[in-house]
């Protein structure tokens, strides 16, 4: 397949450039397009064959539902049963990284929604993901745009190298804003379920809605007999070549540990700011200074990238904090390094 790359600036006018995107999208094609999160690959939400050129470019199991993106908060009724605590969040935090799961309506195949009678519903903020939905009248189903299993893109240098030749067109609209995906909830009557964290913190949540729940696979391994309420969190997920290891254990204690292993075993490592100095440059990538959370959340993926091109076998990485949007760094984490932690 041949694939289409088109540079948008996000400062000038650029609604003509998406005009032949929305023609790919409505004839059953693939687009991906920049979100503030991460990028999205898409295709028509009401089409279930387009749900499943979406599967097969990433080599995703067809189990993992989709995401359907809109363009203003009230076009969730067309797709879904919403209800008060849905415009409560609407309210609060739409257009913006939030996807709410509701009972779906008929419109919506199965085969989006991985064979569930319910839907994960997302209006996101950026211009360009706007301009896109809003041009092409359908909802745009979109996952992570990375081969299933790898870390998400947060630019368009990472969706060529797992995208070239897999989908119809790339939309290359720079960086991403936030870095990880979407908070996802799941709404049960008046209360809310956290099945994904993400930018948008259970804090947050809380403001609207008095009673949020963590699902357990977010910050637990689940048994193999278990069963997620997100199919999507049985998978391993955003993972690099290399074995990642979390190091849990006072701050000084590992950097010595991670000092001293660059040393013998020639690893890789994701550090803080502060701590570049103190370790091999060649073998060392920095993702944000020790609280700044939002940098770190928005380095994360490229640094996994990044450190696999360092060639090493292992890369080690500090085990996040479960306070606000360290509760997403842990998550992404955890899964990333398939649950290895390493006690210091
Ligand atoms: P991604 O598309 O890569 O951002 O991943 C979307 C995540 O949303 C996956 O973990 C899915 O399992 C989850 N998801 C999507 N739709 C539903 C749904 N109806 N119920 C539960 N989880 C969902
Ligand atoms: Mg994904």
């Amino acid at each position: 397949m041949n694939t289409k790359i088109i540079r948008i600036n996000k400062e000038t006018e650029y609604s003509e450039q998406l005009t032949e995107a929305s023609e790919i999208i409505l004839t059953g094609g693939t687009v991906v397009f920049p979100t503030e999160t991460v990028y999205g690959l898409g295709g028509n939400g009401l089409l279930a064959d387009a749900a499943q050129k979406i599967y097969a470019a990433k080599g995703r199991p067809s189990d993992n539902p989709l995401i359907i993106h809109i363009a203003e908060p009230c076009d969730a009724e067309k797709y879904a049963f919403v209800n008060d605590v849905y415009y409560r969040l609407a309210e609060a935090f739409m257009p913006g990284p939030l996807t709410v799961i509701m009972p779906k309506r008929e419109c919506i195949p199965l085969s989006v929604t991985g064979g569930l009678d319910t839907v994960a519903v997302r209006c996101p903020s950026h211009p360009v993901a706007h301009a896109l939905i809003k041009k092409c009248g359908v909802p745009i189903a979109a996952p992570s745009a990375n081969i299933s299993g790898r870390p998400s893109p947060t630019s368009a240098k990472y969706v060529e190298e797992d995208m070239l030749g897999r989908v119809d067109m790339i939309i290359d609209g720079g960086e991403c804003e936030i870095g990880l995906e979407s908070t996802i909830v799941k709404i049960d009557g008046n209360s809310l379920t956290l099945l994904r964290p993400g930018a948008i913190t259970r804090d947050a949540l809380l403001c609207v809605c008095e009673d949020v729940k963590i699902a357990p696979a977010v910050i637990h391994k689940l048994a193999e007999n278990e069963k997620p309420l997100s199919p999507g969190m049985k998978y391993r997920h955003y993972a690099p070549n290399a074995d990642l290891v979390l190091l849990d254990g006072n701050s000084d204690d590992v950097l010595s540990f991670m000092i001293n292993e660059q040393k013998s075993t020639g690893c890789a490592v994701l550090c803080y700011d502060e701590e570049l100095s103190c370790l091999n440059p060649d073998l060392s990538i920095a993702i944000g200074t020790r609280n700044d959370l939002a940098t770190q959340a928005k380095k994360l993926f490229t640094s996994l990238r990044e450190a696999d091109k360092l060639g090493a076998a292992k890369i080690y990485a500090h085990l996040p904090t479960l306070d606000g949007l360290g509760l997403a760094l842990y998550n992404r984490m955890i899964r990333a390094a398939a649950h290895t932690i390493k006690k210091i």
